[in-house]
C-alpha cells in the first residue's frame, strides 16, 4: 500500500490500554492536576498546568469488553484513589463472607484445615472486571479525559531512542492489506509521555523492551493461561460471598495450576481454572484441563441445574518481582501487568496495577510542571514504586512462582520455606526461563502421554467452540489475518513432525487447526475470527514464528460480566 496522510492528535500524556491500570493512573493525573492549579491560584506561586490533555485508548469496542479477570479485589489501592468508593457506586459482587482452598484426587477432596494467609480474602471484594472498568471509565470521563475505544495501538512512535506517541491501527484494509472503499488510516496520537497498560504480552511492550534494554537485567516473563465461564444458577441457590480455591487433579503433579470457584450477584458463579505455561506436553491443553476440572464431584456439585452463560481466557503475568522490567524510559512508562506487576501467591493483580497507574500519575504531574520527560524525571516513578506497599507487596513473593517449575510438591515446600525467609526461599533470584522453552519434542518424551482428553457432553463441558461463540468474540473477516506466522513451512512440516502442532491444544479458541487442504496432507488454519486475544500463541508457539498483533480496532471478545 502507497504511504498515507495521517491524522495527528496532539496529547500532553496518552494512555495505552483501557484496564485498572491506565484508568487508575487518569483519574489520579486528572486530579492531581486539578489540586495543582488550584493550589496555585490559592498560594498565588508556581505554574498553574491549565488544560492538560489525557487520552485513553482501547482496541476493544468499549472500555470493560477486553477486560477479563477471577476476580477478588484487595481494595487498597482503590481505597488510596477515592477514599469513598462504596458511596461512589463501585460494583461488587459482594463482600468475602467464607474462603476455603481444596486439595483435588480424581474423585476425591481434602479441604485444608486452614485458609492459608496468602489465600485468605475478609475485607476484599468478589468483582468483575468487565464492571469495575466500565465504572472507573465514567469517573476518568468525568475528570476531563479523552476515552476512546475500538482504537487499537499498532506500533510505537519514535524521535531516536525517545517514545513520543503510538500510531494506532488502520481500518478498512483487506485480507491482502489492500485498501477497501472504507480505509481509514490510523491516527498517530503524539504525547509527551505514552504509558503503556496494555495487560499480559501486550504487543507494544513487547517491541519496546528489547529496542530499549528495558529487561535486560530481568528473569523472562512466565505466564498461565486461565480460562473462564460464567454460570446462571437456580434462584437462591448462592449463599454469596465464598471463595474457592482449588489445587491437584486434573493437573499432573509436575505441572502448575488450579482453579477457583467464585459466588457473584444475582445467582451466578463465575469459575475458571489456571494453566502454567512452563509444560512439557506439547498436547497439554489448558482449556480441556478447566472442562476436566468441571467434571470433579466437588465442583459438578456446585454448578448442578445451572446454565453456561459467557466464555473468556486471558493470560496472566506470573513471573513476579524479578522478571519485572525497568519500567520508564524516555517518554514513557510501564504499568500495571505490562511492567509484570501480578502477586502470583494471592492470584491478584488489578490493586498492584491500579497502585502503579496511581504512582505514575504522582510522576507525569512531575513531567508537566518541569516541562521534561526525560528518563531523568520519569526515574521517579520507578523510585516511587520502590518506596511503595506494592514493591513490599512483590518483593516478599520475589521466588514463589519459579519454585514450582519442578512440580506441585518441590513447590509447596519452596512456598513454606519463602514464607520463613520474608521470601528469599532456599535459592534467591532462582533462574528460570521462557515458558515455551519447556515444550519437549515429541522423540524427547519417548512416546509419554499427557493426561486422555474427556468426551464432551455440551451441559456440563464445552468445546472450545460454543465456548468461544458465548465470549462475543467478533472480527471483520475482510482484514490480514492478525496472527502473523513467520513461517508456514514449519509448521506444516518441521513443527507437525517435532511436536505434533501443539497451537492446535494450547489455544484456547480454536484458532490454529490442521486440516486437509489437498488428500493426505495436513496444513495449518488460522481462524482468527475466533481468536479471544489471550496471546497464549505469542508466548508458547515452540519456533517462537507466532506473532499477535492488533486486528481492526473493536475487533475481539465482548465480555460482559466477565
Ligand atoms: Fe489466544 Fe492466540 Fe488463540 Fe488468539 S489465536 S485465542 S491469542 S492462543
Amino acid at each position: 500500500m502507497p504511504p498515507v496522510e495521517r491524522e495527528v492528535l496532539e496529547a500532553d500524556v496518552l494512555f495505552v490500554g483501557g484496564g485498572p491500570a491506565s484508568l487508575a493512573g487518569a483519574l489520579h493525573l486528572a486530579n492531581l492536576v486539578r489540586q495543582h492549579d488550584e493550589n496555585v491560584a490559592a498560594t498565588g506561586s508556581g505554574r498553574a498546568l491549565g488544560e492538560v490533555q489525557i487520552v485513553v485508548i482501547e482496541k476493544g469496542s468499549e472500555i470493560g469488553m477486553h477486560s477479563l479477570s477471577g476476580a477478588v479485589l484487595d481494595p487498597r489501592a482503590l481505597r488510596e484513589l477515592m477514599p469513598d468508593f462504596e458511596t461512589q457506586g463501585f460494583p461488587h459482587e459482594g463482600a468475602v463472607r467464607a474462603d476455603s482452598v481444596h486439595f483435588l484426587t480424581e474423585r476425591g477432596q481434602f479441604k485444608f484445615p486452614i485458609t492459608p494467609p496468602p489465600l485468605r480474602n475478609h475485607g476484599n471484594y468478589i468483582i468483575s472486571l468487565h464492571k469495575v472498568t466500565r465504572w472507573l471509565a465514567t469517573k476518568v470521563e468525568a475528570a476531563g479525559v479523552n476515552v476512546f475505544a475500538g482504537f487499537p495501538g499498532a506500533e510505537i512512535l519514535y524521535d531516536g531512542a525517545r517514545v513520543v506517541g503510538v500510531r494506532t491501527g488502520d481500518r478498512g484494509l483487506d485480507k491482502r492489506g489492500e485498501a477497501k472503499s472504507n480505509f481509514e488510516p490510523g491516527i498517530d496520537i503524539r504525547a509527551r509521555v505514552t504509558v503503556l497498560g496494555e495487560g499480559p504480552r501486550g504487543n507494544l511492550t513487547k517491541q519496546l523492551l528489547p529496542r530499549l534494554e528495558l529487561d535486560r537485567d530481568s528473569l523472562p516473563q512466565i505466564y498461565s493461561t486461565g480460562v473462564k465461564e460464567l454460570w446462571k444458577l437456580a434462584p437462591g441457590s448462592l449463599a454469596g460471598g465464598r471463595v474457592i480455591h482449588t489445587l491437584g487433579w486434573p493437573t499432573p503433579n509436575d505441572m502448575w495450576g488450579g482453579g477457583f470457584a467464585y459466588d457473584m450477584a444475582g445467582d451466578l458463579i463465575s469459575l475458571g481454572y489456571v494453566t502454567g505455561l512452563d509444560y512439557k506436553h506439547p498436547e497439554t491443553d489448558p482449556h480441556m484441563l478447566f472442562q476436566k476440572w468441571k467434571t470433579h464431584p466437588f465442583i459438578a456439585r456446585l454448578l448442578a441445574g445451572g446454565e453456561m452463560i459467557a466464555y473468556g481466557a486471558k493470560t496472566i503475568s506470573e513471573g513476579g518481582y524479578y522478571t519485572m522490567p525497568r519500567m520508564y524510559a524516555d517518554g514513557v512508562l510501564l504499568v500495571g501487568e505490562s511492567a509484570g506487576l501480578l502477586n502470583a501467591m494471592r492470584l491478584k493483580g488489578v490493586h498492584l496495577a491500579m497502585k502503579s497507574g496511581m504512582l505514575a500519575a504522582e510522576t507525569l504531574l512531575d513531567a508537566l510542571t518541569k516541562g521534561d520527560a526525560s528518563a531523568e524525571v520519569l526515574r521517579g516513578y520507578q523510585e516511587r514504586f520502590e518506596r511503595s506497599w506494592a514493591h513490599d507487596e512483590l518483593y516478599r513473593v520475589r521466588n514463589f512462582r519459579q519454585g514450582y517449575a519442578n512440580g506441585l510438591v518441590p513447590g509447596l515446600m519452596h512456598t513454606g520455606v519463602q514464607m520463613l525467609t520474608g521470601g528469599r526461599g532456599l535459592f534467591d533470584r532462582r533462574r528460570i526461563d521462557a515458558d515455551y522453552t519447556h515444550m519437549r519434542t515429541r522423540a524427547q518424551l519417548g512416546g509419554t502421554q499427557p493426561p486422555p482428553p474427556i468426551a464432551l457432553d455440551e451441559k456440563l463441558t464445552f468445546k472450545k467452540l460454543t465456548d468461544v461463540y458465548l465470549s462475543g468474540t467478533a472480527h471483520e473477516e475482510d482484514q490480514p489475518c492478525h496472527l502473523r506466522i513467520a513461517d508456514f513451512d514449519i509448521c506444516n512440516n518441521r513443527c507437525t513432525a517435532e511436536y505434533g502442532n501443539p497451537c492446535q491444544h494450547f489455544c484456547p479458541a480454536s484458532v490454529y487447526e490442521m486440516a486437509e487442504k489437498t488428500p493426505g496432507r495436513r496444513e495449518l488454519v488460522v481462524n482468527f475470527t475466533n481468536c479471544v486475544h489471550c496471546k497464549t500463541c505469542d508466548i508458547m508457539d515452540p519456533y517462537q514464528i507466532i506473532q499477535w498483533v492488533t486486528p481492526e480496532g473493536g475487533g475481539g471478545p465482548n465480555y460482559v460480566n466477565l
